[in-house]
């Protein structure tokens, strides 16, 4: 069996309008049934001549009305029919004494075997009375029936007939070889002939499917395909009543109706409302169809889900009313979208759209167009579309369309569009400020030539402008930046690109901006630059002559914060801690040299919180650069102050003056010496002017006597004489003397030396000196048995040896003793000349070799002297080799010794 379901399974796509099984009312057709009911028991079809035997009225159509109620006056077959619709056959009848009727009463099922209502065919008949002439009419009656049966059998429009359980044919009518082409005969002997003529695909289940409702004893109904005597494939619907023979075996009868035509048909219209329906439900739109008696007919798969209605809400085509209020529920606007609901149901003609928003967000297009069928309005379709998405991205458009705008005419850049036919599309307001273009002006549309034409006057070089605006107007990629300069002063930056959509390009922007003020404050900036330029070298110039100055000053300069470190520093004063610049940047005065910040930092103190400056401070004391020696500053103390006022360390200058100090000393003692030698000249020339006026008195009295001796005649003593050359020899001696002074200060004075034998030396000298010692005891002792040789001048170490026994015998105005001794001190010769004179102070024995050096116990009138003796000896003694020093106590006496070197004993003989 296929399906046979194609009324039941698609009630949505029916119309409203009552309607029975289609099979049913063709199994009824194919009967010649003068009644048919559905399951229901209501009237499908009834014969109007029935009608009006069962007592209906006249008035209303009887079609589904219960049976009971339209066969009033036939309970009889009222009660056939209910069996038939139990699925039992059934012959009955019924009537009044005139008029006896008989019906043929059979249950019709569908082909999933549910009953689908039942037929009747009625006959008229007398009631029966055997043997009688009436009997005879009556057989002949029933003959002539019984040929009309078979009338009716062959010409009934399917194939009746009868088999058993096995589809053994018993009776086929003729119809069967019209259907088929095999004639009856061969139905009827070819014992498996149903089995082999079904389609190959068909005769399995159809086998099976026949035996199990055999056995079942039910009547049942099935489709399939036989094939024909010439090869078709025909469809028969096949009906089939089970009946029990005697109890124990079964008979089938039945009718098979060619239904070919109406399948090929049916699948057909299957496809096409398969396909509809699948169209119908994959469109995008939500779709609603109401019938004009306000239905819902149809509806898809979209519209339920658009307005999440269920299935069943929606099922068995039920009433607006009951389906909107869930609809309404969801709008924003329920009012307007049940008025538009209204207004169109009104009008069954027109056509409208309108949009619908929900309260989930969904905003809906509603369309709604009258159904038609054929030129009939049969009702009305709604539908709906989501165009929530078309709508935000509209309003998203638009909203960006007016920002744009906004930005547009915001902009410091007063822009306008060119398109390809030189018109102008867009400008902003900016543009026609720049330009002095009133707002009222018709630029949009403008051709643009025009408008550069009317722009070009307020140009200073208009020519060019519009020149250069004419070559732009061509379609080009070109971009560009250049300046446009005005009358009025203004400087308009232009930029230019092409106006692109996608990738074609459709005009031309062109952008202005009054770029006046940029270009001054440019200029300013590029004048300002240079200016801090030029400061900037010229003070980097300052810095460095500055800083040249600073590291190269002969004083110590420098600048410590208020935490007393080093800022900045020069080399010279860096140099007096013993560090570098590099070393004491940066670093406290106290890390660099502690004692110096011991003096110092509290004198930065002062200054740090005074606020004022020391100026001038004379500063000694020791650095670390010289230690242990004392070095002197003067040093000046600033505050360094920002422009503000601001306190920010102290400034420190250091003068070193410690040469100045040493020079100052020096010329101090210096003119101390100088003043000292002044002293000691006048003195000199206080004693010399006296030591040389002495002898002079007494020589020129003794001239004098010797004079009048000459002129008087009388002998001349020769002690006159003698005393005035004692005088001539003392004034020789001071001449001498001062004569050898000046020698050896000049370094002119000459030694004429030889080797002496010193013994000898000493011997003639106290031999010469002898008879001027007439009072002094003169001692001579040589304490050595050798004989010492020395290489000198024999005059100058004379010299010596007279000036000494002279300064003995001067000086001892006690007339005490002058003892000489001789001895060896090692590889020298000591001599000694000792005295017991006047002695030398001690404080003054460190002095008695210096040039005219007298001691204070010696006054000029006493001892007399020019004080050039021993400074003369003592050149003479260290000429020689040798030394010469005195011990002296004051009044006690004095020696003085002197030492040669002594020259080995060959070297005289050698000579000699
Ligand atoms: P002058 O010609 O004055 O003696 P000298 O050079 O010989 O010069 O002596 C310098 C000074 O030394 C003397 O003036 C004297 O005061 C002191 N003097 C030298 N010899 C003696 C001495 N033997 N006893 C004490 N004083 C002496």
């Amino acid at each position: 069996m296929t399906k046979a379901d194609v009324h039941g399974g698609d009630m949505r796509l029916e119309a409203s309008v009552r309607s029975f099984p289609e099979l049913l009312l063709q199994v009824g057709e194919s009967l010649h049934a003068t009644l048919v009911v559905d399951d229901q028991g209501r009237i499908a079809r009834i014969n109007s001549t029935l009608t009006i035997t069962a007592g209906w009225g006249d008035g209303e159509p009887p079609e589904g009305r219960p049976l009971e109620e339209v066969l009033l006056l036939l309970p009889w077959l009222v009660d056939a029919l209910r069996t038939a619709l139990t699925g039992t056959e059934t012959v009955s009848e019924g009537g009044e004494r005139d008029r006896w009727l008989r019906a043929l009463v059979l249950p019709v099922f569908g082909n999933d075997g549910q009953c689908l209502g039942a037929c009747a065919r009625l006959s008229e008949r007398a009631p029966v009375k055997p043997g009688s002439a009436h009997h005879v009419a009556l057989e002949q009656e029933l003959t002539r029936t019984q040929r009309q049966y078979e009338e009716l059998l062959n010409t009934i429009d399917g194939i009746v007939w009868e088999a058993d359980v096995n589809f053994r044919f018993s009776f086929v009518n003729k119809q069967s070889e019209r259907l088929l082409g095999h004639p009856p005969r061969q139905w009827l002997q070819e014992p498996d002939f149903w089995k082999n003529h079904v389609h190959p695909e068909d005769r399995e289940w159809a086998q099976a499917y026949c035996l199990k409702a055999s056995r079942e004893r039910r009547p049942y109904e099935f489709e399939y395909r036989m094939l024909a005597a010439d090869g078709r494939v025909v469809w028969l619907r096949t009906i089939v009543t089970v009946l029990a023979e005697d109890g124990r075996s079964l008979k089938l009868r039945g009718i098979m109706v060619d239904i070919t035509e109406q399948r090929l048909a049916r699948e057909k219209l299957e496809q096409t409302a398969s396909l509809l329906r699948a169209t119908f439900d994959s469109i995008t739109d939500g779709v609603l169809v109401v019938s004009r008696d306000q239905h819902i007919t149809a509806f898809n798969k979209r519209f339920q889900q658009l307005w999440g209605y269920s299935e069943e809400a929606l099922q068995g085509t039920p009433d607006p009313k009951q389906t909107l209020p869930a609809a309404i529920a969801q709008v924003k606007n329920p009012e307007r979208f049940l008025a538009r609901i209204q207004e169109m149901y009104a009008a069954p003609e027109r056509e409208g759209m309108d949009i619908v928003e929900l309260h989930n967000g969904l905003v809906l297009q509603r369309t709604t167009i009258p159904q038609r069928m054929g030129h009939t309005i049969i009702g009305r379709i709604w539908s709906y579309r989501d165009v929530t998405e078309e709508r935000r991205a509209r309003e998203k458009q638009q909203q960006t369309f007016s920002l744009l705008r906004a930005t547009f005419d915001s902009i410091a850049d007063g822009v306008i569009v060119v398109d390809s036919h030189q018109k102008i599309t867009a400008f902003n307001k900016r543009f026609q400020q720049l330009w002095r273009i009133p707002e009222t002006a018709p630029l949009e549309n403008m051709d643009a030539i025009q408008a550069v034409l009317s722009c070009a006057p307020l140009v200073k070089d208009p020519e060019r402008f519009v020149s250069r605006l004419r070559e732009m107007f061509v379609l080009s990629n070109e971009e560009a930046v250049d300046s446009v300069e005005l009358r009025d002063g203004r400087i308009l930056e232009r930029t230019t690109m092409p106006q692109r959509m996608g990738d074609t390009i459709i005009g031309r922007v062109w952008s202005y901006r009054d770029v006046t003020e940029e270009r001054l404050a440019k200029a300013e900036q590029e004048r300002l630059f240079v200016a801090e330029k030029n400061a900037r070298e010229k003070l980097e110039e300052s810095l460095a002559v500055l800083d040249t100055f600073l590291n190269n000053a002969p004083i110590g300069m420098g600048f410590l914060d208020r935490d007393m470190r080093f800022i900045q520093v020069n080399d010279a004063l860096a140099a007096l801690h013993g560090k570098t610049r590099e070393e004491e940047l940066g670093q406290t005065l106290r890390e660099m040299a502690p004692r110096v910040a011991a003096n110092v930092e509290p004198l930065l103190r002062q200054v740090l919180t005074t606020g004022e400056p020391l100026i001038g401070l004379d500063l000694s004391l020791e650095v670390p650069a010289t230690p242990g020696q004392l070095r002197h500053w003067r040093v000046s103390y600033y505050p360094v102050r920002t422009m503000s006022g601001r306190s920010v360390g102290v400034g420190a200058v250091v003068v070193e003056l410690t040469a100045e100090r040493r020079a100052q000393q020096e010329r101090e003692r210096l003119l101390h010496e100088a003043q000292e030698a002044i002293q000691t000249r006048d003195d000199f020339l206080c004693v010399a002017s006296h030591e040389l006026k002495t002898p002079l008195t007494p020589l020129k009295l003794h001239l004098e006597r010797l004079k009048q001796k000459c002129a008087t005649g009388q002998p001349l003593p020769p002690q006159y004489a003698e005393k005035a050359l004692a005088q001539v020899d003392r004034l020789s001696g001071l001449i001498s003397d001062m004569l050898d002074a000046s020698l050896i200060d000049a370094e002119r004075l000459e030694l004429e030396r030889e080797p002496l034998p010193l013994q000898e030396i000493i011997h003639e000298a106290l031999k010469d000196f002898r008879p001027a010692c007439l009072q002094h005891p003169l001692e001579y002792a040589e304490e050595c048995a050798e004989e010492f040789v020395v290489l000198g001048d024999r005059d100058r170490l004379a010299q010596v040896l007279l000036h000494l026994l002279e300064n003995a015998l001067k000086y001892s105005p006690m007339k005490g003793p002058i003892r000489v001794t001789l001895t060896r001190k090692g590889a020298e010769a000591l001599v000694s000349v000792s005295d017991r004179g006047i002695g030398i102070p001690e404080d003054q024995q460190a002095l008695l070799f210096e040039r005219f050096f007298r001691a204070r116990n010696a006054p000029v009138s006493g001892f007399g002297g020019l004080g050039l003796g021993l400074y003369i000896c003592r050149y003479l003694i260290e000429r020689h080799g040798g030394r010469i020093w005195a011990e002296s106590q004051d009044g006690q006496g004095t020696t003085f010794r002197f030492t040669l070197p002594v020259e080995p004993a060959p070297l005289l003989h050698g000579r000699a």
